[in-house]
């Protein structure tokens, strides 16, 4: 099958790796000029190591993943430290945590040649034909994916958007390079209207995350 897929983020990418593992021509449409991602880190936990490696990608997400976060006591705590819930390291052998840039990175690298179209806005058709308006020309296919993230347009379009809910909170997250401080425990402390997290990385960096209870549209500076 011809398939053309709207988005380069994680899902648009690990769809196309799957769809031409399996023998399809894939064309991928980015909007974005480089093949870059934005963000920190991200965990993997057994279920998404399983899927990977059903389409032919665990070897590559191992080589870049750190299995760390599997050998800590981790879990949530309490600012005084007391867990409310924590795992032992034996009890999450299979979960890995990995730079979500570095995930990204092998992805584009899996691609076949010419697959990835970068700087190319592409528009899906409002009738729900598999036909792509890509900068002013048309392109037909079997199938069209839209993987354009959280503001889909296509979705939208389709009439498939359920809408975005507001979880209550905003978030910053981050990586150091240093693991001086980690001890043998990661995971979450869960303050009043607060939680802080540290997630081990490859290469002895730590991806941290805090967040803070905030009404909507709420800046911070
Ligand atoms: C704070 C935070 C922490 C998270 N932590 C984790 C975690 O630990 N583990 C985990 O599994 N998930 C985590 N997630 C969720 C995960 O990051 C997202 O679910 C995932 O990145 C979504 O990927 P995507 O490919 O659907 O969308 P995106 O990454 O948003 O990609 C969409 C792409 O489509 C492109 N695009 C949009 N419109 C068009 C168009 N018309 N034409 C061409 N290109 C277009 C955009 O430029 C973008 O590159 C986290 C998310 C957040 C916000």
């Amino acid at each position: 099958m011809r398939i053309g897929i709207v988005g380069a983020g994680i899902g648009g990418l690990v769809a196309a790796a799957g769809l031409q593992a399996d023998g399809h021509d894939v064309s991928i449409y980015e909007r974005r000029p480089d093949a870059g991602a934005a963000g920190a880190g991200l965990t993997l936990f057994g279920n998404a190591i399983a899927a990977l490696e059903v389409i032919g990608l665990g070897e590559l997400v191992r080589e870049v993943s750190s299995t760390a976060l599997g050998r800590l006591r981790s879990g949530q705590r309490q600012p005084s430290g007391r867990w409310l819930v924590s795992l032992q390291p034996a009890e999450s052998p299979s979960v890995r945590s990995l730079h979500r840039n570095d995930l990204h990175r092998v992805l584009v690298q899996r691609l076949e040649p010419e697959t990835l179209h970068l700087a190319q806005t592409a528009r899906t058709s409002a009738d729900g034909l598999p036909v792509l308006s890509i900068d002013g020309h048309e392109e037909r296919f079997d199938l069209v994916i839209a993987a354009d993230g959280i503001h889909s347009v296509a979705r939208a379009r389709w009439g498939l958007d359920r809408g975005l809910r507001y979880a209550g909170y905003t978030a910053w997250r981050g990586v150091t390079t240093s693991t001086g401080h980690l001890s043998d425990e990661a995971g979450e402390t869960w303050g009043r209207g607060a939680r802080f997290g540290i997630v081990p990385l490859p290469d002895d960096r730590v991806y941290w995350f805090a967040t803070r209870t905030t009404p909507p549209s709420c800046s911070w500076s």
